[in-house]
């Protein structure tokens, strides 16, 4: 175990005290030991790739390199960035957090001033939290600017899956809502309950328990899920009832997981009523494009690109 809360995460820290102990008690599942390649991969480092089944092979070569990026005036070239840095955020001389960068770049303004830009390499950005402006990349841009002796900096995010840079909000190290943040960072790595006693150690549900890697194991999350009679719908219970309704919808899809696994093991799993039994049917593997292999023999072939119908998702947000 860590004896800090890492930079990815404050973000649930800052409203849970004992997501951190949880989540790193917590095995890690495939789509992490993917992420880890794929991260290794884009450092140049193509073992761990080479350690993925074939199919899981396949998918991570879908998910694209990061590209050159403008930012503002400003182009970022991938080739210049400074990769995998392991980056300490102190105080005096205590440390807050620390991590591994996946990118960074540091730019001189017209004016002389040093200025910092950090990206971080994810999967999808649409399960990170506050985007770009999350405090994964407040601590590593705190961090990075000190180090680099930066006034300020830019977070930015690379989605592997939509191929494509989210830039956050520049925040200049001498204004207020710098301050704010830093002082968020501090509050979330010192919000962990090995340190903390009674009351201030308790598990506290929210919104935030979606991206919590230990809910699998929290008793709290847990109770989420329990049953309870249909009520109307009001401003008050509303939140509640939907965070209630995904922890049992989670419950459910890992019910049925180990339901199969028990099938497939020999299990006999069978409908009193009917006399059916569930029972696996092996399919065809799904076709995909290796979007990455295509373009590089084709560099045109993005023209044949189409874009679905815009539809509607609900997710968790600011107003
Ligand atoms: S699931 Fe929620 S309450 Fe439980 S440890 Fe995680 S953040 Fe805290």
């Amino acid at each position: 175990m860590t004896p800090y809360v890492r930079p990815s995460a404050l973000g649930v820290a800052e409203f849970c005290p004992t997501s951190v102990a949880l989540s790193e008690q917590s095995g890690i599942g495939r789509s992490a030991v993917l992420s880890t390649a794929w991260h290794a991969k884009l450092a140049g480092n193509d073992t761990l790739i080479g350690e993925l089944h074939p199919e899981e092979r396949k998918e991570v070569s879908n998910w694209g390199t990061p590209s050159d990026t403008k930012v503002e005036d400003l182009t970022l070239r991938w080739e210049d960035a400074e990769k995998e840095l392991r980056v300490q955020v102190l105080e005096r001389d205590q440390l807050l957090t620390e991590g591994t960068l996946d990118a960074a770049w540091v730019v001189t303004l017209p004016d002389g001033r040093r200025w910092a830009f950090i990206g971080d390499n994810k999967r999808s950005s649409w399960g990170v939290p506050d985007g770009a402006d999350c405090l994964q990349l407040a601590a590593y841009g705190h961090g990075y600017a000190m180090l680099r002796s930066c006034v300020g900096y830019t977070p930015g995010l690379w989605s592997g899956t939509d191929s494509e840079w989210t830039w956050g909000t520049p925040v200049d190290l001498t204004s207020p809502d710098a301050l704010d943040l830093w002082l968020r960072v501090k509050r979330s790595a010192r919000n962990d309950a090995r340190n903390l006693a009674g009351d201030k150690a308790r598990a506290v549900t929210g919104e935030h328990c979606r991206h919590c890697w230990g809910r699998m194991r929290c008793p709290e999350w847990h109770a989420l899920s329990e049953v309870s009679e249909v009520v109307e719908i009001d401003s008050d219970n509303a939140a509640n009832l939907l965070l209630r309704a995904q922890s049992m919808a989670e419950h459910a899809e890992r019910i049925k997981d180990n339901v199969k696994v028990f099938a497939e093991r020999g299990g006999v799993v069978k409908d009193p009523a009917t006399g059916k039994v569930y029972l696996p049917t092996v399919t065809r593997g799904r076709e995909s494009l290796d979007k990455e292999a295509l373009l590089k023999a084709h560099p045109d072939a993005n023209q044949f690109w189409r874009a679905g119908k815009p539809g509607q998702m609900f997710t968790w947000r600011k107003p």
